[in-house]
């Protein structure tokens, strides 16, 4: 099994996870969330929606508010709307990496999106080493041996 190593928050839409043996993946939080391993979203995705219904899209939905090391095997993720989504272990998250992992031009083009948006990005550090905060359970995390 795959250990991860850290996990760091780029911005609103990415975030990058770094793997034990080089993998180093950044994928969108969106595709995080749809992944949520929650009993709620597990039956959610079991009974897709009526297709002719507008899907709805919650505010904060594919926006985290909060990353919680779990022990020493998964992680939780609280979304900005509130839904805090069970425990992601490292396979499922390996998984999501493996799949979704954005190429370079991608990240760029996602990166200045997220650049452009006025909102102010609260709780994290977007990567700037100076203002990262490693005693703030809403900032970036070094998953320790
Ligand atoms: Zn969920």
């Amino acid at each position: 099994m795959h250990k991860l190593k850290g996990i760091k928050r780029l911005n609103k839409f990415l975030i990058n996870m770094k793997w034990d043996d080089g993998l180093d993946a950044t994928v969108k939080i969106a595709e995080l969330r749809k992944a949520c391993p929650c009993e709620e979203c597990g039956i959610a995705r079991n009974n897709p929606p009526n297709p002719l219904a507008l899907p709805v899209i919650k505010n904060g939905e594919f926006e985290i508010e909060k990353v919680e090391p779990i022990g020493n095997y998964a992680l939780k993720f609280t979304y900005k709307d509130g839904h805090d989504g069970g425990y992601y272990t490292w396979d499922l998250l390996r998984e999501i990496c493996e799949a979704n992992a954005l190429p370079p031009d991608e990240i760029e083009r996602l990166e200045a999106a997220a650049n452009s948006d006025p909102t102010p990005q609260s709780n994290h550090c977007s990567g700037d080493d100076s203002k990262h905060d490693p005693d703030d359970p809403r900032c970036c995390h070094d998953i320790p041996d």
